[in-house]
């Protein structure tokens, strides 16, 4: 994967809803091949923020831009084919599906589309090629994240933990450069979030970008090398984990709630 110098771009976003400024002017960017942390008290404006990237929402000010290009207000899945996604919790219609047919579902619409179109119509040598090659890629992808031997499991079926694994699996399978990740970790056993973040330095380690929502301090402190810090909408501070700690408008931030 070929990562910008400087993939995310956020500028002076601002949305509200009714009366409520959720995300009030902040402004941001990511460093390529860095696990970026984003924090905040509850209610701070990040998984706003998260939506308003990845185009869930559209800003009513300020611009996202990502590998240089500018995709405000681009549909989520034009965004996630350019390579930025995030992860999202297995639908309950998924559910009934097997490990493997949920991997198999995942690229649709996203950047294994460019796959599947690239096929000539009539070829069908061409379409099992593909097939085959998609195939071998999910396999890859579910070994990565040792669920290779779930795979024919219903998903509805999978331990909170194993979830978690599948979805990060499924956002992985379109080749992302860039990941968003929201509270990950919620619901998952200790030794798992380990091997979750085993992985996710795995992947750090080949060039992928990751921004980390997370309320567990020690978490993001210990495994992230910078940290933003959203309070009320707007960007509070940012700095090294040693920086953020020590900052007593942060402390003040979270005490004073
Ligand atoms: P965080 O993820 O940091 O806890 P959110 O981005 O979820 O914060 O929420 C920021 C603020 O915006 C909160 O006050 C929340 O109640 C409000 N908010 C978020 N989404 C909506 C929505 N769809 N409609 C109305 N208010 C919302
Ligand atoms: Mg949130």
């Amino acid at each position: 994967t070929v990562t910008a110098e400087r993939p995310l771009e956020v500028e002076g976003l601002r949305k509200s809803f009714g009366g409520i400024t959720a995300v009030d002017g902040a402004s941001f960017h990511v460093e390529g091949g860095t696990l970026t942390g984003l924090i905040g008290p509850n209610g701070a404006g990040k998984s706003t923020t998260f939506n308003l990237i990845t185009g869930m929402l559209s800003p009513d000010e300020g611009t996202v831009a990502f590998n240089d290009e500018d995709i405000t207000g681009m549909e989520p899945h034009a965004i996630a084919n350019k390579g930025l996604v995030r992860t999202f919790q297995i639908a309950r219609e998924l559910e009934d599906m097997t490990v493997l047919e949920n991997m198999m579902l995942a690229p649709k619409g996203q950047r294994g589309e460019k796959l599947w179109r690239s096929v000539t119509p009539g070829v069908r040598d061409d379409v099992i090629a593909q097939e085959e090659e998609l195939l071998e890629r999910v396999w890859d992808v579910l070994e990565f994240f040792d669920i290779d031997h779930i795979a024919d499991e219903y998903a509805g079926n999978l331990s909170g933990g194993q979830r978690k694994l599948l979805e990060m699996a499924r956002a992985l399978l379109t080749d992302p450069d860039m990941l968003l990740l929201d509270e990950p970790f919620a619901g998952v056993n200790p030794s798992l979030e380990k091997r979750l973040l085993k992985h996710i330095h795995g992947l750090k380690e080949q060039g992928y970008t990751f921004l980390l929502v997370e309320h567990d301090m020690d978490l993001i402190m210990e495994n992230c090398e910078h940290v933003i810090v959203l309070h009320q909408g707007r960007i509070l501070t940012e700095g090294t984990p040693a920086d953020i700690k020590s900052n007593e408008e942060v402390i003040e931030a979270y005490l004073g709630g």
